[in-house]
């Protein structure tokens, strides 16, 4: 690594696109979920407190580098690309994104990978307080946090890791059924997310949990929603965010599935789970669908006053026709409309075509289709 480049991790949440991305830790600790490939070839590791120092320095560095652009509200973009043009691959690529979250100005950022609350020696608290102490006009730092770990931590714990700048949680639920934690070696229980979640809570930290509609396959569909509407209902999150299911070529579950020992939802059956999640959760937190993997990307809202508006969309896609059904899944998988509501705005010969597929695909391998679109976007 050259003197200003620092760690950079393979993914973050969707809603942290702008956020400067600090990685504390490289891999997952747990690794086994039958669905994710993520960090399959990827040993676990954490950083040291020095480790994680040196490239919040190195951004600081970076940072300056790049505020000598700027230009009141804006940004001399010619004198940025000299800068950016003048150093190495690695370095780049850092100086671009911390040019980009300047230039954003967002101000937050997210601490990866998998799970970085599992570092429990006070040094998320050191680094935290370090990365608040050289850029103090951050304005809200979030992390991973696998359900079992932050189960383990009490409220005081998050009270603490709030005062030293954390700020928001996000933690991949997926399910709130134990049946389907188990069938896809989640490696939680639904006991651990509601203590997880409370204590989080309690400790002033903003939580903002997963769920994965067809996770549970056809067999456990209702199961799915069911038991996440009762995790969601006892902890009170303030996000629940919805990431459909798509079995990944390569992963566990997809072998499971070219085995036969699970059998793929539909898109019709992930619609009725969201139905049924949006008709029983209760609370204060807010439904929100920012992924492109999802089929009704308007189902999204205020869990008690928004729920008629949801539950109208929901039921406006599943009052269609079958064959329209499909025209609209197809349509919305490959990103020509996002809503059922759209679909006279579909140009006459892009309608054609899909109707073409539609027609052609025997029915039998309808879903394996719509899967396999999907799951190239994760
Ligand atoms: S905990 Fe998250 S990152 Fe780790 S294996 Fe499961 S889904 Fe993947």
């Amino acid at each position: 690594m050259s003197d200003m480049s620092f760690h950079i991790g393979p993914i973050r949440p969707p809603s942290e696109a702008d956020s400067l991305l600090l990685q504390i830790t490289n891999g997952c600790t747990w690794n086994k979920c039958k669905f994710c490939g993520l960090y399959k070839h990827t040993r676990f590791r954490t950083y040291s407190a020095d480790d994680i120092k040196k490239d919040i320095d190195n951004m600081r560095a970076l940072a300056d580098i790049a505020e000598k652009y700027r230009r009141g509200s804006d940004w001399d973009i010619d004198g940025l690309n000299i800068e950016l043009a003048g150093m190495n691959g690695e370095e780049r690529q850092c100086f671009a994104m911390v040019a980009n979250w300047l230039i954003n100005g967002t101000g937050s950022v997210f601490l990866q990978d998998g799970n970085s609350l599992i570092l429990r020696d006070g040094r998320l608290s050191e680094v935290l307080r370090y990365l608040k102490a050289k850029f103090p006009d951050v304005t809200r730092i979030t992390s991973y946090g696998r359900a079992e770990n932050l189960s383990k931590m009490t409220a005081e714990d998050f009270a603490e890791l709030k005062d030293a700048g954390l700020d928001r949680i996000h933690s991949g639920f997926e399910s709130g059924s134990d049946e389907v934690l188990k069938l896809v070696g989640k490696g939680t229980t639904s006991e651990q997310q509601i203590a997880a979640g409370r204590a989080v809570k309690a400790g002033g930290i903003e939580l903002s949990v997963y769920f994965m509609p067809g996770l549970g396959g056809k067999a456990l569909s209702e199961e799915n929603a069911k038991g996440m509407a009762r995790v969601v209902n006892a902890v009170k999150p303030d996000f629940l965010r919805i990431r459909t299911c798509a079995v990944k070529p390569g992963t566990e579950l997809y072998r499971d599935m070219e085995e036969g020992r699970f059998i793929l939802a539909g898109d019709d059956d992930k619609v009725r789970e969201l139905k049924i999640l949006v008709s029983l959760c209760e609370g204060g937190g807010k439904i929100v669908s920012d992924h492109i993997i999802n089929l009704l990307p308007y189902v999204e809202g205020h869990m008690e006053n928004d729920k008629s508006r949801m539950l109208a969309i929901i039921d406006e896609y599943l009052a269609m026709p079958e064959d329209m059904r499909k025209l609209y899944q197809l349509g919305r998988r490959l990103c020509h409309i996002g809503s059922p509501g759209q679909m006279g705005l579909l140009p006459p010969q892009t309608t054609a075509r899909l109707n073409k597929i539609c027609e052609e695909t025997p029915a039998e391998e309808w879903d394996m289709m719509i899967n396999s679109i999907i799951a190239r976007y994760i």
